[in-house]
């Protein structure tokens, strides 16, 4: 198989690792990749979103397979696009199509999606301009704190939690009125807070029937203790050892297959990778949010762990026979420990030179985020900047080695957390 994988970050140097090993794997290409991917494959100067450019490099290269990383190209419609072009009928794309995106995409269709299933997720209403006044009334009456959420995409900035009616007045009259996150927010659900912890579950689906991957747990706040601004996620542990079989039954019975069953149920196509962002409430799963991609610091953890052949489980979804397949895992814990760059998560400094990365064991890999290629050096790219997991027969001791690692590498400004599944340890 010729493969087009799409992304730069770390999750996009795990899965390039992984489907690397495969005997399935033939030319492997990542656009526009990291100094990390490039070991893997060949790296292609083109954006994601680029879907002109990506459709002549698929025929040039004769690519048979393409995995988008990240939300972006799937929510802009890369399945529809492929799928709509009699040249480019016969490549699939791992990942649903754009309709099947909106689970991600807006959070009000999830929230609708989720209802008409009889999935468990916090109470919540919608509004828009029209809505303006009424949203303001149901805002003041309801219980704190409360939860706002900018509709549509905003870069994991669209939610704010907050104890104070007249925050949450404010806050919701500047999406609305203000356009704060764009056309994000025309719309704003609003939902009750729910008190728990999360973890992300993950499954990968043909349309039909779906495979439970390993479970995990990242860590967003800048700070140690979870402190700080949020970030795209400083490190993550797989297993969670809350989600035992116990737990994971519940969510497979309530989340996991009415989900899967909702989406074919619905006519709506879905193929490749489903996130559950979850939050155990005394016992029982909700969901708090859908993604329709793999999560980053996650696939970090979970790929590691993961002892399948990642495109033999792509080719099963293909083919719609991933009922066949059976999912294997490592049962050793894993920890990953994300370096960013000085000034992350805001205003950040590039092109720092990396020393000290060592070299891949059976135990350890230290995968590339923002980073890039630059004759013999390596520099800084961006501000989550490489994601050192480790795996051994306890989490503390997987986490331990990874920041033994993390002391090591060196760059100007490197960051990161030393607690990374306190909760846990
Ligand atoms: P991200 O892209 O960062 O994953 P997002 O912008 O898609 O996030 P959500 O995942 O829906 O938004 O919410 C962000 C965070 O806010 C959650 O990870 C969770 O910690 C918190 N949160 C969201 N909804 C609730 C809720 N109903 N009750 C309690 N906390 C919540």
């Amino acid at each position: 198989m010729n493969i087009l994988l799409l992304g730069s970050g770390g999750r996009e140097h795990a899965l390039a690792l992984k489907m690397s090993q495969s005997p399935l794997c033939g030319k492997l290409f990542i656009a526009p990749g990291n100094a990390g991917t490039a070991e893997c494959g060949t790296n292609v100067n083109m954006g994601v979103s680029e879907f002109d450019k990506i459709k002549s490099f698929c025929l040039e290269q004769e690519i048979t397979l393409v995995v988008p990383g990240s939300e972006e190209a799937l929510v802009n419609g890369i399945y529809d696009y492929f799928g709509q072009d009699e040249a480019l009928q016969h490549i699939p794309v791992m990942g649903p199509s754009k309709t099947g995106a909106q689970l991600e995409g807006s959070k009000a269709f999830a929230k609708l999606f989720m209802e008409r299933q009889h999935i468990p997720t916090a109470a919540y209403r919608e509004f828009n301009e029209e809505t303006y006044e009424e949203g303001v009334a149901y805002i003041k009456q309801h219980s704190l704190p409360i939860v706002l959420k900018a509709d549509g995409l905003a870069a994991g900035k669209g939610v704010v939690i907050t104890s104070d009616h007249d925050e949450a007045v404010e806050e919701f009259t500047q999406m609305i009125k203000a356009a704060k996150f764009g056309d994000a927010s025309k719309t704003v659900v609003i939902e009750q807070f729910l008190t728990g912890i999360e973890l992300s579950v993950f499954a990968i689906t043909d349309g039909h029937t779906y495979k439970i991957l390993p479970e995990a747990k990242d860590y967003k706040r800048i700070g140690e203790g979870d402190k700080g601004l949020n970030t795209g996620g400083m490190g993550a542990v797989s297993p969670v050892p809350f989600a035992d079989a116990a737990f994971m039954k519940l969510v497979e019975d309530k989340v996991i297959r009415p989900t899967i069953e909702g989406l074919s149920k619905e006519k709506i196509i879905y193929k490749g990778f489903v996130f559950f962002g979850l939050i155990n409430v005394a016992g029982e799963p909700f969901v708090i949010e859908y993604n329709c991609r793999m999560g980053d610091p996650e696939t970090e953890v979970v790929m590691p762990r993961l002892q399948n052949d990642l495109l033999e489980l792509f080719v099963a979804v293909n083919e719609g026979k991933l009922a066949s397949q059976q999912i294997y895992t490592d049962q050793r814990a894993a920890a990953t420990v994300m370096l960013v760059s000085k000034g992350y998560p805001e205003a950040y400094e590039k092109n720092k030179q990396i020393s000290g990365i060592p070299a891949p064991t059976k135990d350890q890999i230290v995968f590339h985020a923002g980073t890039k290629q630059e004759g013999d050096k390596v520099l800084t790219n961006g501000g989550r900047v490489l994601s050192i997991t480790s795996l051994a027969s306890s989490l503390s001791l997987a986490l331990g080695r990874s920041v033994q690692t993390a002391n090591q590498i060196e760059f100007d400004g490197k960051t990161f957390r030393r607690d990374i599944g306190y909760e846990f340890i």
